[in-house]
């Protein structure tokens, strides 16, 4: 039963009854999730129980506003499977968990006659980094391309590495398909290479039970704000012994015992040593409570109902005249539909599916280098979350077969049709 879900959780969602009442579906959780009560609370009990600076003064609050964030980094450890809590860096997001590793572990491998290899579906989050990396250090960039299909196949993500590779960043699961990228085999292929691997799992920690042991990447990274939990803190996950060989990143208060003047500095060891200045202690605490959230609800009855969602969605799409769905969303459901209206701009099907007040991202998906691949000026996305119903698909098929070519197809001489 696709209902079964959002009948038990729509209520933890205060902003699903917001009072403006001009908000019928929001589809565009793989931006950003919409927050259950149980993570507002946990953030607020912060703020109006504990609320003190970690890791400095020996003060009872300071103290345990420290436990509760060491708390917290236990639990999302537990919850990813990570081996042991030092190796869960919290940072502010997917963007900056990539941008740390490529200063700092990036920085360290990179140089001319190297090699950065990322698939060519890359948000820009996880492809930008790489390229200023190889711009700034005269390592070459490879772009392995997702092929017509969208697929990233392993045997030929591993034929694309070499002895020259020396770093290897991929996503888990596509921002724009929801393609699910076969990256254990990858991560395999690369330490074969003898490459360090980044996984950037913001699409797939929300959609999936991710277990970091079991994938083997070096470094696996997401935000909180697309798993249910706050916007401006994220995970970095990395192996302990890797983290500690290499050099700090940002480094200011916290990342130090004492400085000298005569003497060279030493960094702390550990998730200190990264998390330079105050944390986002209530976005980590309401982070652990989000994946506790998840937990609670179960990866089985999200599957299903990521399922069930995307299958219902294909079926509503495809029988819309003019309509085509953009790669194969059921083959491994992540709540990500992509389609284009053919002869439409995306803006303006979601330009009218916002006067209906129905929320779906539109465009390029922060991915250009994948729509150019995939011969497209961009398409419409829906994308899905616990509290979503076949009831919103369906309406969305309903406004669809009335979009009419609007501003972005008429005012634009340069567009190209889809
Ligand atoms: N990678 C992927 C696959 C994403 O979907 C996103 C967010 N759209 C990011 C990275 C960047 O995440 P953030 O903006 O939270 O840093």
């Amino acid at each position: 039963d696709p209902e079964a879900l959002p009948r038990a959780v729509r209520a933890d969602f205060p902003l699903l009854a917001r009072r403006a009442g001009d908000l019928v579906a929001y589809l565009d959780n793989a931006a950003t999730t919409q927050k259950p009560r149980v993570v507002l609370d946990a953030m607020t009990d912060y703020y109006t129980g504990a609320n003190s600076n970690v890791g400095r003064g020996y003060h009872r609050l300071g103290l345990e506003s420290t436990e509760r964030h060491e708390q917290a980094r236990e639990g999302v450890a537990r919850a990813i499977g990570a081996a042991q809590p030092e190796e869960v860096l919290f940072t502010a997001g997917t963007t900056a968990a990539v941008n740390l590793v490529a200063d700092t572990a990036g920085r360290r491998v990179a140089g001319p006659g190297r090699r950065v290899v990322v698939t060519g579906m890359e948000h820009n989050s996880n492809l930008l980094p790489w390229r200023r990396l190889c711009d700034s250090t005269g390592a070459t960039l490879t772009v392995v391309p997702a092929g017509p299909d969208g697929r990233i196949d392993a045997d030929r993500f591993a034929a694309a590495l070499g002895p020259d590779t020396v770093l290897v960043a991929v996503s888990h699961v596509s921002n724009v398909l929801g393609t699910v990228n076969p990256v254990r085999e990858m991560a395999a292929a690369a330490r074969r290479a003898g490459a360090l691997v980044l996984v950037d799992g913001a699409q797939a920690v929300p959609h999936r039970p991710v277990d970091v042991r079991d994938l083997d990447a070096d470094f696996y990274c997401f935000s909180g704000h697309k798993a249910y939990g706050p916007m401006g803190v994220g995970v970095l996950h990395g192996r302990r012994d890797l983290l500690a060989g290499l050099p700090p990143y940002q480094v200011g208060g916290g990342t130090v015992k004492g400085v000298a003047a005569d003497r060279p500095v030493r960094y702390l060891d550990g998730p200190a040593r990264w998390e330079a200045g105050t944390p986002h202690v209530a976005g980590a605490v309401g982070l652990a409570a989000a994946l506790d959230y998840l937990r609670d609800l179960g990866w089985d009855a999200i599957r299903r109902h990521d399922r069930a969602l995307v299958r219902h969605a294909v079926d509503v799409l495809t029988a819309v005249d003019r309509v085509r769905v953009v790669g194969d969303p059921a083959a491994d459901p992540s709540g990500i539909v992509s389609f284009v209206v053919e002869g439409i701009h995306p803006y303006d099907v979601g330009a009218h599916l916002d006067r209906h007040g129905v929320a779906v991202r539109c465009g390029v998906h922060c991915a250009s280098t994948f729509l150019d691949e995939l011969g497209l000026l961009g398409t419409v996305r829906l994308s899905f979350g616990v509290y979503n119903t076949t009831a919103e698909i369906d309406l969305v098929g309903e406004l669809l077969a009335g979009v009419r070519p609007g501003p972005w197809t008429t005012d634009h001489p340069d567009v190209r049709f889809l």
